[in-house]
Protein backbone atom coordinates (compact mmCIF):
# COMPACT_ATOMS: atom_id res chain seq x y z
CA UNK A 1 0.00 0.00 0.00
CA UNK A 2 0.78 3.23 -0.92
CA UNK A 3 2.72 5.35 1.98
CA UNK A 4 3.39 9.36 3.32
CA UNK A 5 5.96 10.08 6.00
CA UNK A 6 4.76 11.62 8.90
CA UNK A 7 6.50 13.82 11.21
CA UNK A 8 5.69 15.53 14.31
CA UNK A 9 7.59 17.61 16.28
CA UNK A 10 7.09 20.14 18.93
CA UNK A 11 9.64 23.11 19.81
CA UNK A 12 9.89 22.12 23.09
CA UNK A 13 10.23 18.16 22.97
CA UNK A 14 11.50 17.78 19.27
CA UNK A 15 9.87 14.60 17.05
CA UNK A 16 6.92 12.87 18.97
CA UNK A 17 6.26 11.23 16.02
CA UNK A 18 7.57 9.95 13.10
CA UNK A 19 6.33 7.06 10.04
CA UNK A 20 5.47 6.01 7.21
CA UNK A 21 1.71 5.66 7.26
CA UNK A 22 -1.71 5.18 4.87
CA UNK A 23 -3.70 8.62 5.96
CA UNK A 24 -4.14 11.01 8.56
CA UNK A 25 -7.48 12.26 9.31
CA UNK A 26 -6.50 15.82 11.22
CA UNK A 27 -8.40 19.07 11.69
CA UNK A 28 -7.29 22.24 10.81
CA UNK A 29 -8.81 25.62 10.65
CA UNK A 30 -10.37 24.87 7.09
CA UNK A 31 -12.03 21.79 8.70
CA UNK A 32 -11.44 17.94 8.76
CA UNK A 33 -8.91 16.98 6.31
CA UNK A 34 -8.00 13.32 5.12
CA UNK A 35 -4.58 13.18 3.83
CA UNK A 36 -3.04 10.18 1.59
CA UNK A 37 -0.03 9.65 0.01
CA UNK A 38 0.37 11.60 -2.98
CA UNK A 39 -1.84 14.47 -1.49
CA UNK A 40 -1.51 17.89 -3.49
CA UNK A 41 0.98 20.85 -1.82
CA UNK A 42 -0.93 22.41 1.18
CA UNK A 43 -0.29 24.69 4.37
CA UNK A 44 -2.62 25.02 6.99
CA UNK A 45 -3.14 25.67 10.72
CA UNK A 46 -4.25 22.94 13.24
CA UNK A 47 -6.85 23.25 15.95
CA UNK A 48 -6.37 20.95 19.20
CA UNK A 49 -7.49 17.80 18.40
CA UNK A 50 -6.41 13.71 18.47
CA UNK A 51 -5.29 13.25 15.29
CA UNK A 52 -6.29 9.37 13.62
CA UNK A 53 -3.28 7.86 12.20
CA UNK A 54 -4.09 4.82 9.75
CA UNK A 55 -0.18 3.28 10.14
CA UNK A 56 1.40 1.60 7.15
CA UNK A 57 0.60 -2.40 7.48
CA UNK A 58 -0.64 -1.59 11.37
CA UNK A 59 -3.56 -0.78 12.73
CA UNK A 60 -5.41 3.36 13.40
CA UNK A 61 -3.57 4.83 16.35
CA UNK A 62 -4.59 8.64 17.98
CA UNK A 63 -1.98 11.57 18.82
CA UNK A 64 -2.71 14.73 20.36
CA UNK A 65 -2.01 18.02 18.85
CA UNK A 66 -2.71 21.27 20.41
CA UNK A 67 -2.28 23.23 17.29
CA UNK A 68 0.58 24.11 15.02
CA UNK A 69 1.13 24.01 11.36
CA UNK A 70 1.21 21.62 8.97
CA UNK A 71 2.66 21.43 5.69
CA UNK A 72 2.01 18.59 2.83
CA UNK A 73 3.58 17.62 0.58
CA UNK A 74 2.94 14.30 -1.74
CA UNK A 75 5.61 12.43 -0.21
CA UNK A 76 5.79 13.66 3.21
CA UNK A 77 3.96 15.62 6.15
CA UNK A 78 5.57 17.85 8.71
CA UNK A 79 3.48 18.89 11.64
CA UNK A 80 4.86 21.55 14.15
CA UNK A 81 2.58 21.78 16.75
CA UNK A 82 2.52 24.26 19.91
CA UNK A 83 2.48 20.58 21.87
CA UNK A 84 2.06 16.83 21.03
CA UNK A 85 1.56 13.67 23.08
CA UNK A 86 1.34 10.26 21.97
CA UNK A 87 -1.53 8.17 24.08
CA UNK A 88 1.04 6.80 26.14
CA UNK A 89 2.14 10.51 27.57
CA UNK A 90 -0.70 11.86 28.57
CA UNK A 91 -1.28 12.69 31.97
CA UNK A 92 -5.09 11.67 32.27
CA UNK A 93 -5.91 12.97 35.79
CA UNK A 94 -3.85 16.37 34.37
CA UNK A 95 -6.30 16.47 32.02
CA UNK A 96 -9.07 15.93 33.73
CA UNK A 97 -7.95 18.63 36.39
CA UNK A 98 -7.44 21.17 32.92
CA UNK A 99 -11.18 20.14 31.77
CA UNK A 100 -12.75 20.76 35.49
CA UNK A 101 -10.59 24.26 35.57
CA UNK A 102 -11.95 25.28 32.12
CA UNK A 103 -14.78 24.34 32.42
CA UNK A 104 -15.82 26.08 35.79
CA UNK A 105 -14.01 29.56 34.64
CA UNK A 106 -16.96 29.30 31.63
CA UNK A 107 -19.36 28.59 33.95
CA UNK A 108 -19.02 31.40 36.42
CA UNK A 109 -18.99 34.50 33.47
CA UNK A 110 -17.24 36.29 34.87
CA UNK A 111 -16.02 39.17 32.65
CA UNK A 112 -12.47 39.53 33.66
CA UNK A 113 -12.17 35.66 32.41
CA UNK A 114 -10.56 35.10 29.38
CA UNK A 115 -13.44 33.36 27.23
CA UNK A 116 -11.01 32.27 24.50
CA UNK A 117 -8.35 31.30 26.51
CA UNK A 118 -10.32 29.05 28.52
CA UNK A 119 -12.20 27.73 25.44
CA UNK A 120 -9.00 26.74 24.03
CA UNK A 121 -7.89 24.86 27.06
CA UNK A 122 -11.19 23.00 27.15
CA UNK A 123 -10.79 21.82 23.52
CA UNK A 124 -7.07 21.07 24.64
CA UNK A 125 -7.92 18.63 27.62
CA UNK A 126 -11.15 17.25 25.71
CA UNK A 127 -8.96 15.88 22.80
CA UNK A 128 -6.36 14.64 25.52
CA UNK A 129 -9.15 12.71 26.61
CA UNK A 130 -10.46 11.36 23.73
CA UNK A 131 -7.41 10.54 23.02
CA UNK A 132 -6.76 8.27 26.42
CA UNK A 133 -10.25 6.56 25.27
CA UNK A 134 -11.85 8.73 28.48
CA UNK A 135 -15.65 9.76 28.62
CA UNK A 136 -15.99 13.07 28.46
CA UNK A 137 -18.67 14.32 30.88
P1 LIG B 1 -2.20 22.25 31.71
O1 LIG B 1 -3.17 23.32 32.12
O2 LIG B 1 -2.42 20.95 32.42
O3 LIG B 1 -0.74 22.74 31.70
P2 LIG B 1 -2.31 22.79 28.89
O4 LIG B 1 -3.28 22.34 27.85
O5 LIG B 1 -2.34 24.26 29.21
O6 LIG B 1 -2.54 21.89 30.18
P3 LIG B 1 -0.09 22.81 27.13
O7 LIG B 1 0.22 24.27 27.13
O8 LIG B 1 -0.82 22.26 25.91
O9 LIG B 1 -0.85 22.40 28.47
O10 LIG B 1 1.26 21.98 27.27
C1 LIG B 1 2.36 22.39 28.09
C2 LIG B 1 3.29 21.18 28.25
O11 LIG B 1 2.69 20.23 29.15
C3 LIG B 1 3.52 20.43 26.94
O12 LIG B 1 4.85 19.91 26.95
C4 LIG B 1 2.53 19.28 26.99
O13 LIG B 1 2.96 18.15 26.23
C5 LIG B 1 2.45 18.99 28.50
N1 LIG B 1 1.13 18.51 28.93
C6 LIG B 1 0.02 19.27 29.16
N2 LIG B 1 -0.99 18.52 29.60
C7 LIG B 1 -0.55 17.25 29.62
C8 LIG B 1 -1.13 15.99 29.98
N3 LIG B 1 -2.40 15.88 30.39
N4 LIG B 1 -0.36 14.89 29.91
C9 LIG B 1 0.93 14.98 29.51
N5 LIG B 1 1.55 16.12 29.15
C10 LIG B 1 0.82 17.25 29.21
Amino acid sequence: MATILLEVATPDKGEVYKNDINMLICRSVCGELGILPKHARLMTELLPHAMRIKENGGGEVQLFVSGGFMEVTPEKITILADSAENPDDIDVERAKAAYQRANERLAKKNPEIDIDRAEAALARAKARLIVKGVPIP
